[in-house]
C-alpha cells in the first residue's frame, strides 16, 4: 500500500519501483484513517503515516479494497509511506516539512495549499536573494512497515534521499508537481518541471531513497 491519495507521488512511486509489486493506494481505502503529519521531520511523518496505516490494515477487512490474486497469496504485503520537502537554505531550510501547506502556515487555514500559492509565496520571500545564495534541496524519508497479521507491527525499515539543487526566479515547465516548477537540480539548466518525469525519476530526492528499498526488498536485482 502507497500511503498517499496524491497522484503525482503515486505514479513517481510505481514508475521508480517498476513492475514487479502489485500496488495499492489510499484511494483504494476510502475509510482509512486520515495520519495528521504534525511531526517535526520527515522521519517522524513517514513514520507516523506507515506504522498507523499498518495498524489500521492488520485489524481492517476494508470491503471495497481489490482483492489481491490469491495465487500469489501469501506474498509479503507492505505500507510505504513517504514524507518529502524543499529545504531552502536561503530561509533557514524552510519550508521542510511544511512544503505541502507552506502558504497557509501562518494563518488558522488547515490542509494542504495549492501548488501554486506555496510556490508564489516562496518566490516572494526569495524576491532579494541572489542567485548564488538560492541553493536548495529536496529531501525524502521512506518509512517501510511489513504487515503480517501473525505478528506484532514492527518498526519501519527507513530509506532516505536528497537532491541538491537551486531555486528559479519564475515558474518554468508543465511537468511534476509542488515546487518542482522552480527547482533546478544541480547539473542542470531547467526545471524538473521542464526536464519531465524520466530525467526526473533518475536523479529525484524520491528516487535515490526508492533504489534503496529497491534493493532491501530485492537485493539480487542488481
Ligand atoms: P507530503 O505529502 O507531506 O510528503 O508533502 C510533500 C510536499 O513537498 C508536496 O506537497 C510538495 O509541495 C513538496 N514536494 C515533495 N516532493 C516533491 C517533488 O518531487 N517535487 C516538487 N515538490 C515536492
Amino acid at each position: 500500500l502507497i500511503a498517499t491519495r496524491n497522484r503525482h507521488n503515486d505514479r513517481e512511486i510505481r514508475a521508480i519501483l517498476g513492475g514487479s509489486f502489485q500496488y495499492l493506494t489510499l484511494n483504494d481505502f476510502p475509510d482509512a484513517p486520515e495520519v495528521v503529519e504534525n511531526a517535526p521531520t520527515f522521519t517522524g511523518n513517514a513514520t507516523k503515516k506507515a506504522v498507523e496505516l499498518a495498524h489500521w490494515l492488520a485489524g481492517s477487512q476494508p470491503s471495497t479494497a481489490p482483492r489481491m490474486p490469491s495465487g500469489l497469496n501469501p506474498q509479503p504485503s507492505f505500507v510505504l509511506a513517504d514524507d518529502s520537502g524543499l529545504e531552502v537554505d536561503a530561509l533557514d531550510g524552510a519550508p521542510g516539512v511544511h512544503s505541502a501547506r507552506f502558504a497557509a502556515l501562518d494563518s488558522a487555514m488547515s490542509g494542504n495549499t495549492p501548488d501554486s500559492d506555496n510556490n508564489a509565496k516562496l518566490l516572494q520571500l526569495l524576491k532579494n536573494v541572489a542567485p548564488e545564495k538560492r541553493t536548495a534541496r529536496f529531501r525524502c524519508v521512506i518509512a517501510l512497515v511489513e504487515i503480517n497479521p501473525q505478528s506484532a507491527i514492527r518498526n519501519p525499515q527507513l530509506f532516505d534521499g536528497g537532491c541538491e539543487g537551486h531555486m528559479g526566479f519564475a515558474p518554468r515547465g508543465k511537468n511534476g508537481f509542488g515546487y518542482d516548477p522552480l527547482f533546478v537540480p544541480v547539473g542542470f539548466e531547467q526545471t524538473f518541471a521542464e526536464l519531465g518525469e524520466d530525467v526526473k525519476n533518475k536523479l529525484s530526492h524520491r528516487a535515490k531513497a526508492l533504489e534503496k528499498l529497491k534493493e532491501f526488498l530485492q537485493p539480487s536485482s542488481k
